[in-house]
């Protein structure tokens, strides 16, 4: 059983170039009850076109949070669904709108998500489609794939809004089979960090296919949803492993 509440759902376009863009976002936002615009480095804003096309949403962008890394637009989500203009993308799993709508509904449950949306030229790059636990493609017809920006974020609201018209109230689950929260997203990037350097160090990760191998063990990880107390217990095997190899580096030192 899913709630029916999507706040606790940021929506986040990632250096918008045309404030109209972030003007009809709010107000595709704000129409279907969502509240939470995050700006990543737009290149206007506040901008007189953006306010003229939000008419009526103005406090969705007055109340919107500009940020200048995507870090900061993440800060405390425990998922993140990126929307890609291309189709399935081998290397991420991914939704269509609808299906990713009901699963983005279940997922507030457990705490605050992110929507990214990509510039209007060049879309997500694969760094900020890394961050992404799912990417979210809206079916379009086969020879144009390409939403205007405003019009994705309306799509996608919709959906949102649609889903959580016709999802169940929740249930009260008893307080023993309430499973852990997932981790926010910053305590996992703090252990993908501190991976990629043990498996580097250990001669496991090679470069030339370091980004294809992290991707896969992001994957991985993002299917077994680890609690705060699993990443901890995590990152302290990965210390003890660091403190066991400068052990044996000094052995090896000594014995030269
Ligand atoms: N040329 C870019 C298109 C960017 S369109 C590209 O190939 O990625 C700007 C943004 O609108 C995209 O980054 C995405 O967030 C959203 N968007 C546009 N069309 C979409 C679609 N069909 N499905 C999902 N998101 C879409």
């Amino acid at each position: 059983m899913i709630g029916t509440s999507l706040q606790g759902l940021r929506i986040v376009l990632v250096e918008p170039s045309h404030p109209g863009n972030i003007g009809a976002a709010a107000r595709a936002m704000k129409v279907m009850g969502l509240r939470h615009l995050v700006l990543v480095s737009p290149r206007f804003f506040p901008d007189p076109e953006a306010t003229a096309l939000a008419s009526g949403a103005e406090d969705i962008l007055e109340s919107a949070q500009v940020c200048t890394n995507l870090d900061t637009a993440l800060q405390g989500c425990h998922k993140v669904y990126g929307t890609s203009a291309r189709g399935r993308r081998i290397q991420w799993p991914a939704s269509n709108a609808r299906e990713a709508a009901g699963e983005i509904l279940a997922d507030l449950d457990t705490g605050d998500c992110a929507l990214l949306f990509g510039r209007e030229r060049t879309g997500l790059t694969n760094a900020e489609m890394d961050r992404c636990q799912v990417l979210v493609h809206i079916p379009t017809a086969d020879e144009y794939h390409s939403l205007n920006l405003g019009q994705a974020v309306q799509v996608l609201a919709y959906e949102l809004h649609m889903a959580a018209l016709t999802a169940q109230p929740a249930q009260d689950v008893p307080a023993e089979d309430v499973p852990e929260q997932p981790a926010p997203i910053e305590d996992m990037e703090g252990f993908y960090g501190h991976l990629q350097h043990v498996l580097r160090r250990s001669g496991f990760l090679q470069e030339i296919r370091a980004t294809r191998m992290m991707r896969r063990l992001r994957r991985l990880f993002d299917r077994a949803r680890p609690s705060q107390n699993e990443v901890n217990i995590l990152r302290g095997i990965l210390t003890e492993i660091e403190r066991w190899a400068s052990k044996v580096d000094r052995k090896d030192q000594d014995s030269l």
